[in-house]
C-alpha cells in the first residue's frame, strides 16, 4: 500500500491531505499530523488531539519533514556488495539460515532487532525465531534502554507493567526525576511538567543525576549523586519511611509481600556512599515523604547500570511501602528511550520473554503460544541477550545473524569487539534504510527497508498508549516493509501458512487474539478487545491505552487496589543492598565516563543528521570535563582530547564545564564513523551487564583523558560532502552544504593540495593565505568566481565565525578568509533555537540590549523558544548566566 491509498484519519485541504501518525523518536510517542506535498516534501505538525502531546512537538519532531528525502537511501537489495533482486537475496537468506540450523542447530542463528520496529514487524520476527526456528536468540536494542525496568517490574509486579499515566506527572505534588535528562531525552513530557509547575509553582521537582543537565535547571533540588548509588539513596528513603511512620500499613498488609526483609536490608544501608551532604538528603526525604502525591520518574541513568534492576526495585519498594502506586499523581514511572520499546516488550522482542508478557520458562505459557501459532517447536529457555549475542558471534557460536533497523557496531559497549564479531560471523544480513551504517558495511546481504514515513503499523509509548503509525510517503525504489521481508523469509524457509500475511492489520489481529490467551493466564497485557478490528477500523484506530480486554472494562491505572500479577497477587518488595559499579577508577583510568543523548540528535544520526538546523545545535562530538580536572590534565577550552579505556580510544572536543562532577566526564552516544573520525563512544565502554536484566552499564566506565596535542586545528565549509583525511574530523550538513571540524598531528606540506583533496575539487581558482613561520593557512576555492569551499587552520582551536563562513558559500570574493563578518553583519553564533535558527550571540545581544529578564520576553523579542520549546531550558541557563542591568541601575 503506498501513501496515496491510505485511509486518511482527517482530511485537510484538497491539495494537502492530513494524516495522523506518531513521531518515530523517543518513548513519549507524540502524535503528529503529516501533510505530504506530493513532490517528496512533508509538512509535520503536532497532533492536538493526541493524549501524549496535545499538539506539542520538540525540536526533533518539528524537523521530521527534513529527514524524509531519499539522499543515501538504499533502493535495492545488495548481496556481497552488488545489487541483487529480492528473489535472489531472500532465497539466499532463507537457504543460509536453514543450512546453518540444519548443521549447527537453531541456537546457532540470531536476530538482533530494534525499538524502531513497529509492533507488527516485531511480532513476525519473534514468531519466526521463537516459534518456527525454535530458538530464543532474538534480542532488541531495547536491551540497552530499559531491560532493567522490565526485570524490576517483573520482580515487583509479576509482569512488566507501567502502573500510571503521563497525567500523573501533572497531578503530582512532587516529581522526582532519577537518572533522567527529561528536557533533552523526553522533551515534550518535560514541557508538560514545566507547564504544570508554572501553573502550580508548589509542584516540587527533584532531579537526581550526577550531572547538572538542562532538566536540573527546572528542579527545586538537584542531587549530584555518586554514580551508581541510587539503591543506597532509596534504601535510606525506605528506612525513613518506616522511622517517620508513613508506611501504609493497610495497603502493605493486604497487597505487599517481602516488607520485613526489604526494611531490614534498607536499615542496614550506608547513605554516605551517595556523596551527598546530609542536608541535601534530608531535603529529598522531606519532599518525598511529605507529599502523598509523588511520582518517581526514572530512565537510562537508572537502567544502564550493573545494578539497574535493583535501582528500579529500590524505587518501587518506596512506593509499595507507602501505597503510593496506581492512584492519580503517584507511582513509579519508567520512561522509555525508543518509540516502540514498549511494543517490543509487549510482543516478546526480548530474548527472555514470550509474546504478550507470557514467560518463556513457563511450560503452560509455552504450550499455549505453541498451539496458537501451530508452531513446530518452542525454545524452553531464554536466548542470548544483546551483549552475550555478539560475544557468541565473536566466538563463532552464532553463525548466521540478522540485524534489523539498528546499528550495534556503534551502539553496543566494546563496540570494536562487536564490529569484529559481526565481521567474523559467517553470514550477516542487515535490513535498513541505508547501506552506509557502520553495521551495514559489514553485512553479506543488505535488504532495503521502508522508513518511518512509509510504514504502517502500531507503536506503544511509555504510558501504555497504542498509536497508529501511518505511511504517507511513496515507497522508494524496491524497499519493502520489515514485516513483509521477515514473513517472506519465513515462507521461503518452509512455513508458508504461518507467514502468509498480507497486511499489518492482519498481523495485529493475530497478535491481539494471542493477548487474549495471556489474559486468560491472568497476565496484564490483554488487547483481545482489538482482535476483531477490520481494515477500516484498524486504519481509523485512535490512540488506545491497554489493557483492552474482550470482556469487561479495564481501569486507567494498575495496582491502586493491589491485583498484582504474582502468584499470590501481592506486590513484592525486595531486600536490596548497594553495589558500586563494577569498574573503579584507577591511576591509569581515573575518570568515570557517563554517556547519553543530546537534544537534537537521535541514536546514530542516520535521520537527524539530515537536518541542517538540528545539526547546528551541537555540531561535533564532545567531552564535558570539570574545570579543575581540565586544569589537572592540561586541557584548554576546545582542545581535542583523547579518551581511552582498555577497550579503545576516541578523540573528542573538550567542553569544560562545572555541570559534571569532579572525576566524572560525559560524552554523547550519537557519533559514528559516518560523521566523525574517531568518536564511537561505545568503543571505550566496558561491556559489563546487570546480572538480572543483562543491560549493559552505560554510565560508569572508567577512562583516561588527556590533551591529544594536534599540530593544527581546522574548520572547513564546502558545498559538497568532504573527504577528510585527518586524525580528527567531524562533519555535518549546514544550510549551504557541509561543515567540518578538523585536527591532525602532521602539517601538510602543501595546503592547497590538502584543501583540494579534502574538497574533491581539482579545478577552479584557489586563494591561499599562508603564515610561513607557523606553516598554517587559509584556503578558498572557487568555480566561476563563486566560493565553493574554504579551509581555515591554526595551531590553536580555530576562531572562525562558523555560521558566517557557511553562509559565504556561493558568494564572490575571498573576504571569507578573514573568518568573521564585517561590522554590518553580526555573527549569530552557535544555534540554540533550532526552529528559528537563532544563535547564542543573537540571544545574548537581545538580552543585553533590550534588558530581557524572562524566557517569555526573549520569545516575544526574537521568537526563540516559541515553537517547539526544546531550547527554553538553555534560554533560561543563558539568562541565569547574565547579569542584565535594569533601567534603574
Ligand atoms: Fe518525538 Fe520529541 Fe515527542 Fe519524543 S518528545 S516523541 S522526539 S516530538
Amino acid at each position: 500500500m503506498d501513501g496515496s491509498e491510505l485511509p486518511l484519519a482527517q482530511k485537510g485541504s484538497a491539495q494537502a491531505p492530513v494524516v495522523c501518525s506518531t513521531c518515530p523518536y523517543c518513548g513519549v510517542g507524540c502524535g503528529v499530523k503529516l501533510s505530504p506535498d506530493g513532490a517528496g516534501g512533508l509538512q509535520v505538525r503536532g497532533d492536538q488531539t493526541h493524549p501524549a502531546n496535545y499538539g506539542r512537538l520538540c525540536s526533533k519532531g518539528s524537523a521530521l519533514g527534513e529527514t524524509v528525502d531519499l539522499d543515501g537511501r538504499l533502493l535495492h537489495p545488495v548481496v556481497d556488495g552488488a545489487a541483487a533482486s529480492w528473489d535472489s537475496a531472500l532465497d539466499l537468506v532463507a537457504e543460509r539460515f536453514k543450512a546453518t540450523i540444519a548443521e549447527h542447530g537453531p541456537d546457532s542463528v540470531a536476530f538482533y532487532v530494534s525499538g524502531q520496529l513497529l509492533t507488527e514487524d516485531y511480532y513476525v520476527a519473534n514468531k519466526l525465531m521463537k516459534g518456527f526456528i525454535g530458538s530464543a536468540n532474538i534480542d532488541t536494542n531495547s536491551r540497552l534502554c530499559m531491560a532493567s525496568t522490565v526485570a524490576g517490574h517483573k520482580r515487583a509486579f509479576g509482569t512488566d507493567t507501567v502502573p500510571g499515566r503521563y497525567t500523573d506527572l501533572e497531578e503530582a505534588d512532587t516529581v522526582v526525576l532519577v537518572g533522567s535528562n527529561l528536557a533533552w531525552c523526553h522533551p515534550v513530557l518535560y514541557q508538560r511538567l514545566a507547564a504544570a509547575k508554572k501553573a502550580r509553582p508548589g509542584l516540587r521537582v527533584v532531579n537526581i543525576d550526577p550531572r547538572r543537565t538542562a532538566t536540573s535547571d527546572l528542579a527545586d533540588l538537584h542531587l549530584s549523586v555518586e554514580p551508581g548509588s541510587d539503591v543506597a539513596l532509596f534504601n535510606h528513603l525506605l528506612a525513613q519511611i518506616v522511622r517517620r511512620d508513613v508506611v501504609d500499613a493497610d495497603y502493605v498488609a493486604r497487597h505487599v509481600s517481602g516488607f520485613d526483609a526489604a526494611i531490614a536490608a534498607a536499615a542496614g544501608g550506608d547513605v554516605s556512599v551517595t556523596g551527598l551532604h546530609p542536608d541535601e538528603i534530608a531535603e529529598f526525604v522531606d519532599s518525598w515523604i511529605g507529599t502523598e502525591k509523588v511520582v518517581t520518574v526514572f530512565s537510562q541513568g537508572v537502567n544502564q547500570s550493573t545494578s539497574g534492576s535493583d535501582k528500579v526495585n529500590a524505587i518501587i519498594n518506596c512506593h509499595l511501602a507507602t501505597g503510593r502506586v496506581g492512584r492519580p499523581g503517584m507511582g513509579p514511572f519508567s520512561v522509555t528511550g525508543q518509540p516502540n520499546a514498549m511494543g517490543g516488550r509487549e510482543v516478546g522482542g526480548l530474548a527472555n520473554m514470550l509474546a504478550c508478557h507470557l514467560d518463556i520458562e513457563n511450560a503452560d505459557h509455552r504450550a499455549a503460544v505453541q498451539e496458537f501459532w501451530s508452531a513446530p517447536e518452542m525454545p524452553t529457555n531464554a536466548g542470548l541477550k544483546a551483549v552475550d549475542m555478539f560475544r557468541a558471534a565473536g566466538e563463532g557460536k552464532i553463525k548466521a545473524l540478522w540485524v534489523m533497523c539498528t546499528n550495534p557496531a556503534v551502539s553496543l559497549p566494546e563496540a570494536n569487539s562487536v564490529r569484529d564479531a559481526i565481521a567474523a560471523c559467517d553470514f550477516v544480513v542487515v535490513s535498513d534504510m541505508y547501506a552506509t551504517t557502520d553495521t551495514a558495511r559489514l553485512a553479506d546481504v543488505i535488504l532495503p527497508a521502508t522508513g518511518w514515513a512509509e510504514k504502517d503499523g502500531t507503536v506503544t509509548n511509555s504510558e501504555r498508549c497504542i498509536s497508529r503509525q501511518r505511511g504517507v510517503m511513496p515507497i522508494p525504489g524496491a524497499a519493502r516493509h520489515d514485516w513483509n521481508i521477515i514473513a517472506d523469509v519465513g515462507r521461503r524457509m518452509g512455513w508458508a501458512q504461518a507467514f502468509d500475511y498480507q497486511s499489518p492489520s492482519e498481523i495485529f489481529r493475530e497478535y491481539a487474539a494471542l493477548s487474549g490467551i495471556a489474559g486468560q493466564f491472568g497476565r496484564d497485557f490483554d488487547i483481545s478487545g482489538l482482535s476483531d478490528l477490520d481494515q477500516q477500523a484498524y486504519d481509523a484506530l485512535q490512540p488506545t491505552y491497554w489493557p483492552v480486554p474482550k470482556q469487561g472494562q479495564a481501569g486507567d491505572r494498575f495496582f491502586a487496589e493491589g491485583g498484582f500479577f504474582t502468584p499470590d497477587r501481592k506486590g513484592r518488595m525486595l531486600a536490596l543492598t548497594h553495589r558500586a559499579p563494577v569498574a573503579s577508577p584507577t591511576a591509569e583510568f581515573p575518570f568515570r565516563l557517563n554517556t547519553g543523548r543530546i537534544r537534537d540528535q537521535w541514536h546514530t544520526m542516520t535521520r537527524t543528521a539530515k537536518s541542517a538546523r538540528l545539526s547546528q545545535h551541537l555540531a561535533e562530538p564532545f567531552l564535558e570535563i570539570h574545570p579543575l580536572d581540565a586544569q589537572g590534565t592540561g586541557i584548554e577550552p576546545a582542545d581535542i582530547v583523547r579518551v581511552e579505556s582498555p577497550y579503545g580510544a576516541v578523540l573528542l572536543r573538550a567542553l569544560i564545564t562545572d555541570r559534571v562532577r569532579r572525576g566524572s566526564v560525559f560524552a554523547p552516544m550519537h557519533w559514528t564513523s559516518e560523521f566523525a573520525s574517531s568518536a564511537r563512544i561505545g568503543t571505550v565502554i566496558r561491556a559489563e551487564t546487570d546480572p538480572v536484566s543483562g543491560q549493559p552499564e552505560g554510565k560508569a566506565s572508567v577512562v583516561s583523558v588527556a590533551p591529544a596535542k594536534p599540530a593544527w586545528y581546522g574548520f572547513a565549509v564546502s558545498a559538497d560532502r568532504m573527504a577528510p583525511d585527518a586524525a580528527y574530523w567531524a562533519m555535518i550538513p549546514s544550510n549551504e552544504g557541509w561543515r567540518a571540524e578538523l585536527a591532525d598531528f602532521d602539517r601538510p606540506a602543501d595546503w592547497e593540495a590538502f584543501a583540494r583533496a579534502l574538497f574533491g575539487q581539482t579545478d577552479g581558482e584557489a586563494v591561499v593565505v599562508e603564515d610561513a613561520t607557523r606553516g598554517l593557512a587559509r584556503v578558498a576555492l572557487f568555480r566561476d568566481g563563486v566560493l565553493t569551499a574554504a579551509l581555515f587552520t591554526d595551531k590553536e582551536p580555530v576562531q572562525v565565525a562558523r555560521k558566517y563562513a557557511c553562509s559565504a558559500l556561493g558568494a564572490a570574493g575571498a573576504g571569507v578568509l578573514a573568518g568573521r563578518p564585517g561590522a554590518d553583519q553580526p555573527d549569530p553564533g552557535a544555534t540554540v533555537c533550532a526552529c528559528f535558527d537563532i544563535g547564542i550571540n543573537t540571544i545574548i545581544a537581545a538580552i543585553a540590549e533590550r534588558h530581557l529578564t524572562t524566557v517569555e520576553q526573549i520569545g516575544e523579542a526574537i521568537q526563540a523558544g516559541t515553537n517547539c520549546g526544546s531550547c527554553r531550558p538553555e534560554l533560561a541557563t543563558i539568562l541565569a548566566g547574565m547579569h542584565v542591568p535594569q533601567a534603574a541601575e
